[in-house]
């Protein structure tokens, strides 16, 4: 098959084509139709359909796949694996939806699930789908008051918690972060369930908190019958990383969710049932969500859950994990790969990855350096990815599951079915030519699987994504190039444009070119207001081992120049120890700005490591290590 016969159809036949993909799923009741489009750009697929994801995911394959392995979580911070088959997974999910019921938790009820990359936390997402019950993951490096923040927005009946996560060793007690969120949040649930891991001791709330363990073992034989719900109804709520702002809850459906992931299971991803996919994300990403659960699960395949750092014990764990469970194919981040990138390359070789085809890397610019350091360290075809927590699985991407594309480093690529992608001129909103600069948008009505709306905010899903342009639009925010052959480029959010003297120039153009720099680990670009030209680039960047910092700086300045034009010089260079990033690793260009314009930072409540932005403090009163 042609990729572009398939994406074609998609695009031109939409309803013949999805219609084709949702028998890949069981249809308790089946769609009466396939696309309901009356009130644009709400639209509804699959309507009158009856589904549901944890019967997809688990109950349809126990009379063919019982045995085989579901889910295998490792953890490298209690150096523990714990493997599931279909059957085992089973189990354990309908132990724990029998608990939430107990628990009075039942469909269309919201669970705020706070836990770390753990088994449980897989269990606990599949039990609420079983019941109908809608979970929010909050992921588990986040604070008490954005906790507080999401459970307010989502207001639940349930909370479900872990004692404690753990990174790099530490033990990060999660229960005293859920009690001062129950105290801060103006709906706090009603109960609190607790799994204890046994890392970190724990004071009960009389007649709030429940011990999991203590509960689990009067429901070890209890059978919990699916529920069926209409393709629309929410399946999850999942907020946006910040990174721009305050985070949206992006609402999730039930058929269209399922079919969008069975589909990019075998056409992006490359998996079948029986094949292994590993996914270094956490189940409080969009990752997470798809492809850690959701989307291996559904299609028969055996997914690995990771707990620790890429570097613990060593930097060939992840390696290792590979060649014993015969991994297919992975899935990770950039940050990710340029954390590997400080380690000895000799990592990539030292195990047999000959089952291993695939390397997908998303949620932020894979920059070509990083991509290239991994392409001829490990082998493998390298796939970037482009997409957002809102699209639910990848919006640009190579499909070698249909056919093979030619990877070009910098760009995530084609389009992925459904999605009608466009580049258009923010200024005239007509479509921009090949090599032209525009907003990245798609055209509506959106794929199955997208979001369906901001959660209990149809006001703000049409004004944040919709209200941009003339024509009714989804805008993705990030700016986009594309070339001759349609491959696309994204050279940014849209409110990470500098305007020097008049030009606009995309800080993803800068950092490409800063970090072609050899010594360059980590940068960030961001504009700076100036009183002559408005605005100037200031460079932040790490290097990979001590050097000079203010020769590598001004070799920096040199490149910049030299690739994209004295316009884009440069103003400062900075030689930092880290740059400030959020829990998903996506850097926080605005509160960099915001010190380097000595104003208030902001909310900081996604910031990672608060000691990098005190890295950025220092380094603005020490000086630049290049100046103009
Ligand atoms: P918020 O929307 O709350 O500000 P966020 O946009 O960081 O947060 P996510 O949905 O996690 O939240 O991230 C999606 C964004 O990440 C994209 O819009 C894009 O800016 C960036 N991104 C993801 N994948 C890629 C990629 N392959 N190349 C370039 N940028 C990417
Ligand atoms: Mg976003």
């Amino acid at each position: 098959m042609r990729y572009e016969d398939f994406h074609r159809r998609s695009i031109e036949e939409p309803e013949a084509f999805w219609a084709e993909q949702a028998r890949a799923i069981h249809w308790h009741k089946q769609p009466e139709s396939i696309l309901e489009y009356a009130n644009p750009p709400f639209r509804r697929w699959f309507a009158g359909g009856e589904t549901n994801l944890c019967h997809n995911a688990i109950d349809r394959h126990l009379a063919e796949r019982g045995e085989q392995l579901a889910l295998v979580a490792v953890s490298s911070e209690t150096g523990s694996t714990r493997e599931y088959t279909y059957r085992e997974l089973h189990r354990e999910v309908s132990t724990f939806a029998a608990v939430l019921k107990s628990l009075d938790v039942g469909r269309g009820d919201r669970v705020v699930v706070y836990m770390p990359n753990i088994a449980e936390a897989v269990f606990a997402m599949l039990a609420c789908a079983r019941i109908g019950a809608v979970h929010s993951v909050v992921f588990g490096g986040f604070a008490a008051h954005n906790l507080a923040v999401r459970i307010d927005d989502a207001e639940p009946k349930l909370l479900i918690a872990a004692d404690a996560g753990s990174r790099g060793g530490k033990v990060i007690p999660y229960k005293p972060l859920v009690d001062a969120a129950c105290a801060q949040a103006k709906s706090p649930p009603a109960r609190v369930l607790m799994v204890d891991r046994g890392l970190a001791p724990y004071a009960r709330t009389e007649a709030r908190d429940v011990d999991y363990g203590e509960v689990r073992g009067r429901f070890e034989d209890a059978e919990v019958p699916v529920q069926w719900l209409e393709s629309n109804e929410p399946s999850y709520l999942l907020y946006t990383s910040g990174t721009t702002g305050k985070p949206k809850g992006v609402q999730r459906d039930v058929g269209g969710y399922a079919v969008a992931l069975a589909m990019s299971m075998w056409s992006i991803y490359d998996v079948r049932a029986g094949q292994v996919m590993f996914s270094t994300s956490d189940v409080g990403w969009a990752v997470g969500h798809s492809y850690n659960v959701y989307g291996p699960l559904i299609a028969g395949a055996t997914t690995i859950l990771y707990e620790g750092l890429p570097t613990t014990p060593d930097a060939g764990i992840w390696w290792r994990i590979c060649e014993q469970y015969g991994v297919r194919t992975m899935f990770s981040s950039p940050t990710a790969v340029r954390v590997l990138k400080k380690q000895d390359p000799a990592w990539l070789t030292k195990y047999d990855l000959s089952a291993l085809q695939y390397l997908f890397l998303a949620g932020e610019p894979l920059d070509e350096p990083t991509a290239h350091w991994i392409n001829e360290g490990l082998g493998k075809t390298i796939i970037d990815n482009y997409w957002q927590t809102e699209t639910g699985w990848p919006v640009l991407s190579l499909m070698p599951g249909v056919e093979l594309k030619p990877v070009k480093f910098g760009s995530p690529g084609l389009p992925t079915p459904g999605y009608d992608v466009r580049v258009i001129d923010e200024a005239t909103g007509e479509e921009a030519k090949p090599g032209e600069k525009g907003v990245l948008v798609i055209q509506p009505p959106l794929p199955p699987g997208c979001m369906t709306t901001v959660w209990r905010d149809d006001e703000r899903f049409l004004s944040s994504y919709f209200s941009h342009f003339k024509e009714l639009l989804y805008s993705s925010l990030d700016w986009a190039i594309r070339d001759q052959d349609g491959y696309t480029f994204i050279l940014g959010r849209t409110d990470d444009v500098i305007n020097v003297a008049g030009h606009r120039l995309g800080t993803r153009e800068i950092e490409e070119s800063v970090s072609s720099h050899p010594g360059v680990a980590e940068v960030a670009v961001i504009g700076v207001s100036d009183e002559l030209k408005g605005q100037v680039p200031v460079v932040f960047a790490t290097l990979k081992q001590a050097a000079d910092s203010a020769v590598a700086a001004q070799e920096m300045q040199g490149r910049v120049v030299e690739q994209l034009g004295a316009i884009a010089r440069p103003a400062r260079v900075y030689v930092v120890a880290a740059l400030p990033k959020t829990r998903s690793g996506k850097l926080l260009r605005r509160s960099i700005q915001a010190l380097a314009e000595s104003r208030d930072p902001g909310d900081l409540s996604t910031l990672d490591d608060p000691g990098s932005l005190e890295e950025i403090r220092d380094a603005l009163e020490r000086g630049a290590d290049a100046g103009s």
